[in-house]
């Protein structure tokens, strides 16, 4: 733990909001006692982990890396957090994100941009960025990100560690700032697949506190080990996410390597129909900031985090909103209001809602002939700092292979592998344990 806050202090990536050193180390003194006096310890009992700046811990401050929150101590702790540190890991560090979860660079937020841990020229990606720096940098055990549209699996990629979304609602998300709330999901960011495991199996669970929690199996050990069962799983990639002029020639390359090595080895591969990029782009994003739009309406002054002085009620919303929110954030509020609006709701909010029900109906048609859908994490490799800032629609394209298995609440996992910026095993729903046996097969 110490080695780690030290690193963590010394680092220069912009990777921490929040170094959580006095209480962490008061923690991990309690668990050295306990292995001095000859007690066994439990499997997370006095690991170091760090948490995305979007999660409530306790007496700590959680800011969503916004000027409105920065102030803001956390009234009670995350589900999912409070069952770690039940288990006895140890929170180090709240980490650097895209405020809000507002991108995919960690570039838009008030602690500066967050560097890849791999070229420090290029972003992190997001918004989970400094969660997988922090793990590719050895500086957390594992982190604990949220993923709405990419910001586990994205970052993972860049940074070259594993990184999972599990299954809508198999996690709690009470306790985690709502981006959008139909597809934020809880996950972690590791370096091995059993830690990913590990974890997964510690986080999951119906919370009275989540009325969107499901049931869930434990994945054991041996399933993820059971070599000779992944190679009959049957493998299905979006030719439409390949044979495009979107993607970056290497990525292509790899990805279709990877499909020739996984047939040679007796898998079988399918090309599957899908939708094209824009149409999942365009239904995520204007469902996101619909839900936004929505969910950060409650910022206005009164109950949370920073105020501004003002004539009236209204002045104080006005004055608190436009000083506090970053350019990005408020670019999503005013979009996210636009498509709610009377007049505009049939034409844009309702379509992409009912475009999100095909993308589901599609994934679920498409996993009754195929276990397992592979494809790149993005179409392009990891930008260079300050190379999307400036387009927003670039940024927003990014997130091209990401946003789709988000509509459909899919379970999906980064591995480090297959192309540049990563791999993406993406299961049915609840199919976590074919993805980390598929995962693990791989290796
Ligand atoms: N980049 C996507 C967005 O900005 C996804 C972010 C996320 O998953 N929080 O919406």
């Amino acid at each position: 733990v110490q080695g780690k806050l030290d690193s963590l202090a010394a680092s220069t990536n912009n990777s921490a909001n929040f170094v959580l050193t006095e209480k962490a180390l008061e923690k991990a003194a309690l668990v050295d006692a306990k292995i001095n006096k000859g007690e066994s310890i439990g499997l997370l009992e006095g690991i170091p982990f760090g948490l995305k700046d979007v999660y409530l811990l306790q007496g700590e401050p959680a800011s969503a890396s916004s000027d409105f929150l920065k102030k803001y101590i956390s009234p009670y702790t995350a589900t999912a957090i409070q069952k770690l540190i039940d288990a006895g890991a140890i929170p180090i560090v709240k980490e650097n994100c895209d405020s809000f979860g507002h991108g995919s660079s960690t570039e838009n937020t008030v602690f500066g941009s967050a560097k890849n841990a791999l070229d420090e020229n290029k972003v992190a990606g997001g918004s989970s960025g400094g969660s997988a720096v922090n793990v590719a940098k050895n500086y957390t055990a594992f982190s604990i990100g949220g993923d709405t549209g990419g910001s586990i699996r994205q970052p993972a990629g860049y940074n070259k560690v594993y990184g999972l979304k599990p299954t809508y609602g198999r996690i709690s998300r009470y306790g985690l700032m709502a981006y959008a709330s139909s597809t934020d999901v809880v996950g972690p960011i590791a370096k091995s697949l059993e830690d990913i495991r590990i974890i997964l199996n510690t986080l999951s669970g119906q919370d009275y506190h989540d009325q969107t929690t499901i049931e869930s199996t434990p994945v054991s050990k041996e399933v993820v080990e059971d070599t000779d069962k992944a190679k009959t799983l049957k493998v299905g990639y979006y030719k439409n996410f390949i044979e495009t002029e979107a993607i970056h020639p290497n990525i292509k390359k790899d990805f279709l390597s990877l499909m020739t090595k996984l047939k040679a080895l007796g898998v079988s591969v399918t090309e599957l129909d899908f939708y094209e990029s824009d149409t999942l782009v365009s239904t995520y994003y204007t469902l996101a900031m619909a839900e936004t739009a929505s969910n950060l309406a409650r910022l206005d002054g009164t109950n949370y985090g920073d105020r501004k002085e003002g004539k009236n009620l209204k002045e104080i919303y006005a004055q608190t909103r436009s000083d506090n929110f970053t350019e990005e954030t408020k670019r999503r509020i005013v979009g996210g209001n636009q498509v709610l609006s009377t007049g505009h709701s049939e034409a844009i909010y309702l379509k992409a809602r009912a475009l999100r029900n095909e993308i589901s109906d599609k994934f679920s048609s498409d996993f009754e002939t195929v276990d397992i859908v592979l494809s790149p994490v993005t179409p392009q490799p990891t930008p260079l700092i300050g190379e999307n800032l400036k387009d927003p629609l670039a940024m927003y394209l990014s997130d091209a292979y990401t946003v789709g298995f988000s509509l459909g609440g899919l379970p999906t996992l980064t591995a480090p592998q297959g192309t540049e910026t990563g791999l993406q095993i993406t299961a049915n729903k609840s199919g976590e344990d074919s993805i980390l046996q598929f995962a693990n097969f791989l290796n």
